[in-house]
This record gives C-alpha cells, sequence and structure tokens, in this order.
C-alpha cells in the first residue's frame, strides 16, 4: 500500500483526489492537508502515519513552498497546481536540499487529464507544417491564474518545436466551464483546430494515480509533464 496525503484536500481537485485515492487498491489516504480543515502539510508531514506521496493541489503562492517541505521530509511530491514557474522549484531544490539528503522526487504536471496530454502532443505535430498558432483556453471564474498551466506549456512546447516565439494565448473565465483548450493553426487557406473539452474533474485521476504509482521510481527530479510517464 502507497501512503497518500492530499494537501489542498478540502478544494474542488483535492476533494476528487481523495476520494480516488480510498478507491485505489494499492493506496491508503493518511492525511489530508488544508486550511479549511485547520490542518497544515507540517502536521501530515510529521504525524503518527506520514505519507510516502503527498499530492499538491493547492494554490499558485504556496505549491513551491508546499513541494520543497515534503522533499526536505524526504516525502515524494505529485503537483498539479498551476500558475508557479517548474524552474523556481528545480533551483529552490539544488540550493536549498542537501544532496546527502535521501532523495524525494517531484513530478509536476500541468494537465493529468489523458485528452489533454494528446492534445499538446498532437498540436506539437501539427506546428511542424503549419505556419502560425494561437491558444485559446476556457475555464471556471473561479481559476486563479492565467494563462492556464496547459496553455503556457502548450506554447512552450510549440516554440521548442518551430524555434519561433510561443503564439499567442486568449483566457477565457467563465462559470460553467471546467477546463478546456483549442489550439488553432492557420495556413495558406486553411485552419485545423485540435481541441480538448474536461466534462468533470474525474478525467485528471487516472493520471493523477498513476503519477502517484510512478513517482518514487523517477530517475530524475523534478519531472515536468505527465507525457513523460506516458510516452
Ligand atoms: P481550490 O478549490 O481553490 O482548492 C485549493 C485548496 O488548497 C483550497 O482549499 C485552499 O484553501 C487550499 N490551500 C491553500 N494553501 C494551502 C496550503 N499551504 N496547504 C494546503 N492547502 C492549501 O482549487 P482547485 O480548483 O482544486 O485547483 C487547485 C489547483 O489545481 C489550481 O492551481 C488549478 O489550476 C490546478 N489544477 C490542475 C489540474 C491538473 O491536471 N494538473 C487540473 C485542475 C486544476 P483556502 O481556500 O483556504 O486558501
Amino acid at each position: 500500500m502507497i501512503r497518500v496525503a492530499v494537501a489542498g484536500a478540502a478544494g474542488r481537485m483535492g476533494e476528487t483526489v481523495c476520494t480516488a485515492v480510498q478507491g485505489a487498491v494499492d493506496m491508503e489516504l493518511v492525511g489530508r492537508a488544508d486550511p479549511r480543515l485547520g490542518v497544515t502539510l507540517e502536521d501530515v508531514l510529521t504525524g503518527a502515519n506520514p505519507p510516502e506521496v503527498v499530492v499538491d493541489f493547492t494554490v499558485p503562492d504556496t505549491a513551491l513552498a508546499n513541494a520543497l517541505a515534503c522533499v526536505r521530509a524526504g516525502v515524494h511530491v505529485v503537483v498539479g497546481t498551476t500558475g508557479f514557474d517548474p524552474a523556481a522549484l528545480r533551483q529552490a531544490q539544488h540550493d536549498q536540499i542537501p544532496s546527502t539528503q535521501p532523495q524525494a522526487n517531484v513530478l509536476i504536471a500541468p494537465n493529468f487529464a489523458i485528452g489533454a496530454v494528446l492534445m499538446m502532443r498532437f498540436a506539437v505535430e501539427a506546428a511542424r507544417h503549419m505556419a502560425k498558432a494561437e491558444i485559446v483556453e476556457l475555464h471556471h471564474e473561479e481559476k486563479l491564474d492565467a494563462p492556464s498551466g496547459t496553455a503556457a506549456r502548450t506554447a512552450q512546447l510549440i516554440a521548442e518545436v518551430t524555434g519561433g516565439a510561443e503564439p499567442p494565448i486568449h483566457s477565457v473565465r467563465l462559470p460553467g466551464m471546467v477546463a478546456n483548450q483549442e489550439v488553432i493553426f492557420g495556413d495558406i487557406g486553411q485552419t485545423l483546430t485540435i481541441r480538448h473539452d474536461t466534462i468533470g474533474r474525474e478525467s485528471f485521476m487516472p493520471g493523477v494515480l498513476l503519477a502517484i504509482r510512478r513517482v518514487a521510481g523517477l530517475e530524475q527530479s523534478p519531472v515536468v509533464g505527465l507525457e513523460q510517464l506516458l510516452f
């Protein structure tokens, strides 16, 4: 059994992750950290039944500090929170965690839905052949960060493959949305649209559970993107 704790456990994603972990035959939910529950991550990390893996779905301002606290405690961490810079975590991990300490791994994924990972993969392929691209991302109105982590990652991947600038991103925030993204390509006399729609938060759970199972075995850390586990 993998002992799992969730940071942001009272949030929209955190609650869904708690339910998914409780439903997994090879996992045990040992902690729920969230200000709304009056439980800190530190309480969970130092409790009587500490986790082997923490899953973080909190807020952009705290995700980096949470990940570092886990690594310092020798606990692997799966980060789903978006809106912070993974490069800053890499640097902080390098600067602040002694290399003599037992290794704890970090996996960061801006999107745990397989369809979204495929959308990014297909967009990279299309970018090799089409002249220009723009990204439209549409999310629920409570989302704190804009552009979304998925859109930022898609733009970065497209720029890497084309060697040009990152494509523009348009962010829409409306009630009724969960998480949706279109990558629109244009060329002479034609357009191509690659679109992914998240209907419910359960869509992210197979990816989250896969990350929990695989994070301890990563050969390097931090790893960014669920695609690193899938392809
Ligand atoms: P949410 O409903 O606002 O939940 C966030 C929760 O984290 C809140 O209960 C918040 O409490 C709590 N929190 C804040 N600071 C904390 C800390 N230091 N330790 C523990 N918990 C803390 O947000 P959400 O919709 O679940 O989204 C969470 C994050 O996941 C966002 O960054 C979102 O973009 C991202 N996301 C990622 C994916 C993916 O596939 N990677 C998918 C969907 C969403 P307070 O309200 O009291 O601050």
